[in-house]
C-alpha cells in the first residue's frame, strides 16, 4: 500500500516545509499546489484562460476547484508511479475538494489515505504570514527569526527574498477567513468521519513536528 498523506492545516502552520522534510527522509512525491500554481502563473506559454483563474490567489482568495483538481489529479498519477508515496501540501481546502479527492483516489487499489492537521491558531498565522519572506528563486519560504531577520538573499541558492503578494497583509485577512480554523472545520469533521484523521501540535518547534509526522508515516 502506498500512503497519500493529507497535509491540512492554516496559511503558515509549516506545511511545505513538513512536506519537504518528509518527502526527502522517505523520497515520496511532494506536491504542493501553491507551488502547481506559480508555477502555471511564471510560464508564458500557459493557457491564459488557466492564468486567468490564478487572479483570486493574488487577492488570498481560493482558485476554482476546476483547476485544482486537473493539475493536482495529473500530479498524483504521475507521483504514485515514480514514488513510493505521495504528500499533497495544500491541496485540500474545502470540504467538496476533500470529497472530489476521495472520489479520485477510489480508482487506485493500492493506496492508504492520511489527512493531518498541522494545528496553529489563526493569530500564529497572522503572525508567520506577515512576517515571512520567499526566495524569488528557488521558491524557499524563510520564517522570520533572529538569525533571518536581516537576510537579503536566500540561504540555499542565493536568490533575491522577497514578500509574496498575497502576504500583504489585506490578502493574508482574507487568507484566514477563507483557509483559517473556522473553514478548515468541515474538512476536519469530513476526514473524522472516514476515520482517517490524525492531529499535531504545529506550534511546537519545526524538528519535533517532523518527528510527529514522521510516526504517522511509520505507524501505517
Ligand atoms: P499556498 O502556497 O499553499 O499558501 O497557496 C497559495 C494560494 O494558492 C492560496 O492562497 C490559494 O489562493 C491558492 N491555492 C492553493 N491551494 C489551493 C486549493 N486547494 N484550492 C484553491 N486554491 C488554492
Amino acid at each position: 500500500m502506498k500512503p497519500i498523506i493529507i497535509l491540512l492545516g492554516v496559511p503558515g502552520c509549516g506545511k511545505g516545509t513538513q512536506a519537504k522534510l518528509l518527502s526527502e527522509k522517505f523520497h515520496f512525491a511532494h506536491i504542493s499546489t501553491g507551488d502547481l500554481l506559480r508555477a502555471l502563473d511564471a510560464d508564458p506559454s500557459a493557457d491564459p484562460l488557466d492564468k486567468a483563474m490564478l487572479a483570486q490567489m493574488r487577492s488570498g482568495h481560493l482558485v476554482p476547484d476546476e483547476l485544482i483538481h486537473r493539475l493536482v489529479f495529473k500530479a498524483v498519477t504521475d507521483g504514485l508511479t515514480r514514488h513510493p508515496g505521495v504528500i499533497l501540501d495544500g491541496a485540500i481546502r474545502t470540504r467538496s475538494q476533500a470529497e472530489a479527492f476521495q472520489r479520485f483516489f477510489s480508482s487506485f487499489h493500492d493506496i492508504k489515505v492520511e489527512a493531518v492537521e498541522i494545528a496553529i491558531t489563526d493569530e500564529e498565522s497572522f503572525l508567520r504570514l506577515s512576517t515571512r519572506k520567499i526566495c524569488s528563486k528557488c521558491g524557499r519560504i524563510i520564517p522570520f527569526s533572529s538569525e533571518t531577520k536581516e537576510l537579503n538573499t536566500c540561504p540555499a541558492c542565493g536568490g533575491i527574498l522577497m514578500v509574496r503578494t498575497d502576504d500583504a497583509p489585506d490578502a493574508i485577512r482574507k487568507r484566514i477567513l477563507t483557509q483559517g480554523n473556522l473553514p478548515l472545520l468541515p474538512i476536519r469533521e469530513y476526514y473524522q468521519g472516514l476515520g482517517i484523521w490524525q492531529r499535531i501540535d504545529g506550534q511546537q518547534p519545526i524538528e519535533k513536528v517532523a518527528r510527529d509526522l514522521e510516526s504517522v508515516v511509520l505507524e501505517k
